[in-house]
């Protein structure tokens, strides 16, 4: 990020005295991205800082939930599937996900949930390296989101084959533990829980070099910083749309697959909509080529058609303009951390090297689940996640400069008052 070095920002980072809710405004003023905000749905009296786990409703996916209801459904019903094209509805969003990601020289399809595409992706990439007998572990890291590690686990006793599941700590683990008895690793590109980015086309370099395939996981980086899928040489990834992509509740995930490995890889759950010719209803299973093989069952094309208007979005967007101010939201929100809100408990689990950091900020507060409770009772809506940790996620299509500083101030009242003691906040609800 040299070009933003001597950046008014910088200046104002660099003098907290200067750190005022003005100086926010002023941010803001001058923000390219700004005029997004107005393409969402954003109730009033909230600041929403939890985008990295559920975007907000896009305008123009009201309107598409409606078109697709009462015309495509409602009036054209079964002709649908081809006078609406939604057939091709898979491959067509994960044409625009490959396109979003760098990735197009691989093929993509929007489809299934991503724990259902790590697990056909890691099995693919474990049945590419079968030919290697010596090659039975499968590398992850301890603190992956532990759907990932679930499936991987699951995947183990399934093929009960003497795969081992080898759990990583960190960059260093990592170096260790490659070597000729590594089939394949699966990384998540940026931690859930602290945000902490990996060095994609480093770690590719370092996991190929072993003779192993890379999956990458990229639930919290699609839609918040540029990817190149292809020129970092990614062998397998997976994401979701209903984070950063703001796709909706429950939109489908996505599975890529790299140009060397289209022609070999296989679906590991081979349904008929990954078949070559699905209707003609055949006795045996041929996959499709390319990544249309990734596909299992019918898909869920309301979620699909909504979901691709915020992948239109997304595609529209320039993403380095989103990373740029995703690095000033986040620098903004460390820098309120370390000087307004010093005399407080709270421990940065976010890494401050632009270079290792996604779009969030966390920190840990003994009281980490009950201080987030009265933050959304007072309209600050991040979310918890074990343990102690407060998680604000910064959607720059959307957040404002101001909003941070407001989070902060209204975080600084509910320690400073203790609010969360009160009995209210203890209590937890199914969803965190
Ligand atoms: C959000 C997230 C998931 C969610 O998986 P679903 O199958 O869509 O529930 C998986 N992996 C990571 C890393 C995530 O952040």
């Amino acid at each position: 990020m040299s070009d933003l070095a001597a950046s008014p920002f910088d200046t104002l980072l660099s003098a907290p005295h200067a750190l005022t809710r003005a100086a926010c405004e002023t941010l803001d003023a001058s923000d390219p991205l700004a005029p997004m905000r107005d393409q969402f749905v954003l109730p009033d009296g909230v600041i929403y800082l939890d985008g990295n786990s559920l975007g907000p409703l896009p305008k123009a996916s009201r309107e598409r939930a409606s078109e697709v209801v009462d015309i495509e459904w409602g009036r054209d019903l079964i002709a649908s599937w081809n006078t609406h094209e939604w057939f091709d509805m898979p491959q067509r969003l994960g044409r625009k996900i490959s396109q979003l990601l760098g990735g197009t020289a691989g093929g993509c399809v929007v489809s299934d949930s991503t724990s259902v595409n790590v697990f056909k992706a890691v099995t693919a990439a474990l049945e590419l390296q079968r030919g290697d007998s010596e090659r039975t572990v499968i590398i992850s890291e301890r603190q992956n989101f532990p759907s990932d590690l679930y499936i991987v686990e699951g995947l183990r006793d399934l093929l009960d084959r003497g795969l081992e599941l080898r759990l990583v700590d960190d960059a260093a683990g990592l170096q260790e533990a490659l070597g000729p008895d590594v089939a394949v690793v699966l990384l998540t590109e940026v931690n859930y829980r602290t945000g902490e980015l990996w060095d994609m086309t480093e770690v590719t370099q370092q996991v190929h070099a072993a003779g192993a395939l890379v999956v990458w996981d990229l639930c919290h980086s699609a839609g918040a910083l540029p990817i190149t899928l292809d020129e970092s040489r990614a062998d397998f990834a997976v994401g979701c749309t209903y984070k950063y992509l703001n796709g909706g509740p429950g939109a489908p995930g996505f599975v890529w697959v790299a140009e060397q490995h289209l022609a070999t890889a296989r679906n590991p759950l081979s349904g008929w909509w990954g078949h070559t010719r699905p209707f003609a209803m055949e006795t045996g299973y041929v996959p499709a080529a390319g990544a249309a093989s990734f596909q299992v069952g019918t898909q869920p094309i309301l979620s699909l058609a909504v979901c691709e208007v915020g992948i239109d979005m997304a595609l529209q967007t320039n993403m380095r303009h989103v990373r740029e101010k995703s690095l000033q939201l986040t620098d903004l929100c460390i820098a309120l951390l370390q000087t307004r809100l010093a005399e407080f408990d709270l421990t940065l689990v976010t890494p401050r090297e632009h270079a290792r950091r996604g779009s969030q900020v966390s920190v840990v507060h003994p009281e980490g689940y009950a201080v987030m409770q009265a933050l959304i009772a007072a309209g600050v809506i991040g979310d918890y996640r074990e343990p102690g940790v407060l998680r604000f996620g910064f959607t720059p299509l959307f957040t404002r400069f101001v909003d941070v500083w407001d989070a902060m101030e209204v975080l600084r009242d509910v320690l400073t008052r203790e609010s969360y003691r009160a009995q209210e906040f203890q209590r937890r609800g199914v969803v965190t």
